[in-house]
């Protein structure tokens, strides 16, 4: 295992501080300092920006940040018993950790008083990570207030963020995510890496904004993805009738053959679809 700061190892803390694995808070730690680092690694350049953490645990991934030179972690852990773990590392490092003992879904990063450039970087807790990237993507402000985000998903998921049309993975997600950011899967990790080992392989996923997506209504592309992708192996003529428009004039104004089924439209595709149910 790397040295990467002069503090105790992760398993003796994990063990000093009692941070037994709980299941109902996704809790699958990683362990090993050569992966956090090239995690926080393939985030970009960390000096200079501030990097939010979800759910830094014990603190692998967030010793790491720090290492490679992040000015300043801010990290959103909802189980208390990590706070006294995350507390040496913000003595070790000066107070650049900042640790928010909430739970992420019900924090607004926006209030928290950021100043610079944000990273989002995450080995994010699998029950609420998809809720997170959404809430992430699906801002009202748009560029959002991060600059990029480097999340460890479930393999499947990190699939489903970055499919393009025609494959089986692509859905609902990848429209948005592929409609405001440009996104990549970066390497995949095994179950062994981590303590306890989950299930299913896990995958880093890098996400850039878009500065400029395509004009369109969030609510409608929202609207209009769900109905598709609800029914996805019926036409578009008959899925999108959940939609409580007949759906012929508007496939006819995108431009799209009613026959088509959802997951052979692309991205500019679902826009023009969105812009038409709209009335634009
Ligand atoms: N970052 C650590 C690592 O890589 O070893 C832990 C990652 S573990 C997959 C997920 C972490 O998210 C746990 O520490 C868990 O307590 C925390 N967590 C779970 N739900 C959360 C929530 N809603 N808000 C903030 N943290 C949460």
């Amino acid at each position: 295992m790397a040295q990467i700061d002069d503090l105790p190892p992760l398993r003796e803390v994990i063990a000093t501080h009692g941070l037994d694995a709980k299941k109902s808070l996704g809790q699958n730690f990683l362990l090993d300092l050569n992966l956090t680092s090239r995690i926080a690694r393939s985030a970009g350049a960390l000096e200079g920006y501030t990097v939010l953490e979800v759910g830094p645990g014990p603190g692998g991934l967030t010793r790491a940040l720090l290492a490679a030179g992040a000015d300043q972690v801010i990290a959103i852990e909802k189980d208390t018993r990590c706070l006294p773990a995350l507390a040496e590392i913000s003595d070790h490092y000066d107070g650049r950790l900042r640790v928010i003992s909430d739970d992420a879904l019900k924090v607004n990063p926006t209030s928290l008083g950021i100043d610079g450039p944000i990273r989002i970087v995450a080995n994010l807790p699998y029950n609420v990570g998809t809720q997170l990237l959404l809430n992430w993507i699906t801002g009202d402000d748009w560029p959002p207030f991060w600059t990029s985000l480097t999340l460890l998903f479930q393999k499947e998921v990190g699939e489903r963020i970055v499919a393009k049309p025609g494959s089986k993975a692509y859905g609902r997600l990848g429209v948005l995510t592929g409609w405001r950011c440009h996104s990549g899967m970066l390497f995949d990790i095994g179950p062994k890496a981590f303590t306890p080992p989950p299930k299913v392989t896990s995958s880093v996923v890098h996400l850039t904004p878009n500065p400029s997506p395509l004009p369109c209504s969030l609510k409608d592309l929202e609207k209009v993805t769900q109905a598709a992708f609800g029914q996805r192996r019926k036409m578009l003529r008959a899925s999108l009738k959940s939609l409580g428009k007949a759906p012929e004039p508007i496939l006819e104004a995108a431009d799209i053959l009613p026959t088509s089924r959802a997951e052979e439209i692309d991205v500019e595709g679902f826009v023009r679809i969105a812009n038409a149910f709209s009335g634009n």
